[in-house]
């Protein structure tokens, strides 16, 4: 940056908890406004599926629905950031989750002269999260998600989108271990809506309803903000 050029490319945060739909909206705004989806869960499960220091050093933490530390998770989000399609833009999907990690990205995007165009909180009731959590499955090849109750696909485990059989199961989707997330996001992680507000880049949305009402939603606030 030159000091002169104002567009540099947006930086969007989807801040809630497990089950709120950040994923799936991600996936939805990168389709949509061609920014790229940065999810430290995704970043952390290739780690772990490498067998890197960093992926050896999480994989009980994130089996046991704890945070992984915030030195491994920043190293990896700036790693992820330096590569070249996020010139498109960004949007972190479960980063940042704590006042250090926050703090890490302000320092990081003034390096190259960005800042937060908006942190948008998804809005639910934890009471939902945990049957919206255990009952959610991917497929294997396209990363499409489904669940049980929720969305089905039309053959049963067959992908609607890509017609790939093989669907998985994140191991740290059960009942018994999104309570203990549900509780890191609470004490670590929602302070940060105040952190947000504070720098007024705070926008919320409202996520119980039906995922293409929350999606039509979203995708005018990331209009308004980006403008
Ligand atoms: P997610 O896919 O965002 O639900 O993340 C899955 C798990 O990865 C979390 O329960 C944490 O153990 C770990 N994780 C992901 N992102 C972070 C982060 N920003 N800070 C610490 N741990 C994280």
């Amino acid at each position: 940056m030159d000091g002169t050029d104002t567009a540099t490319p947006p930086v969007l945060i989807l801040l809630g908890p497990p089950g709120a739909g950040k994923g799936t909206q991600a996936r939805m705004l990168e389709g949509k406004f061609g920014y790229v989806q940065l999810s430290t869960g995704d970043l952390l499960r290739a780690a772990v599926a490498a067998g890197t220091d960093a992926g050896r050093a999480a994989e009980a933490v994130m089996k046991a629905g704890d945070l992984v530390s915030d030195q491994i998770v920043i190293d990896i989000l700036r790693d992820r950031l330096s590569e070249a399609d996020c010139a498109k833009g960004v949007i972190l999907d479960g980063f940042p989750r704590t006042d250090v990690q926050a703090t890490a990205l302000d320092g990081l995007l003034q390096e190259t002269g960005q800042k937060i165009d908006a942190a948008i909180s998804l809005d639910v009731d934890d009471a939902a999260m945990v049957e919206r959590v255990a009952g959610r499955y991917t497929c294997g090849s396209c990363g499409e998600g489904y669940h049980d109750t929720f969305k089905t696909p039309a053959t049963s485990g067959v992908c609607d989108k890509c017609g790939g059989t093989e669907m998985k199961r994140r191991a740290d989707d059960n009942a018994e271990t999104v309570g203990d997330r549900l509780k890191a996001y609470h004490a670590q992680t929602a302070p940060l809506i105040s952190y947000y507000d504070a720098k007024g880049a705070l926008k919320r949305i409202d996520a119980m309803g039906p995922i293409d009402q929350i999606g039509i939603d979203l995708s005018a606030l990331v209009q308004q903000s980006t403008n």
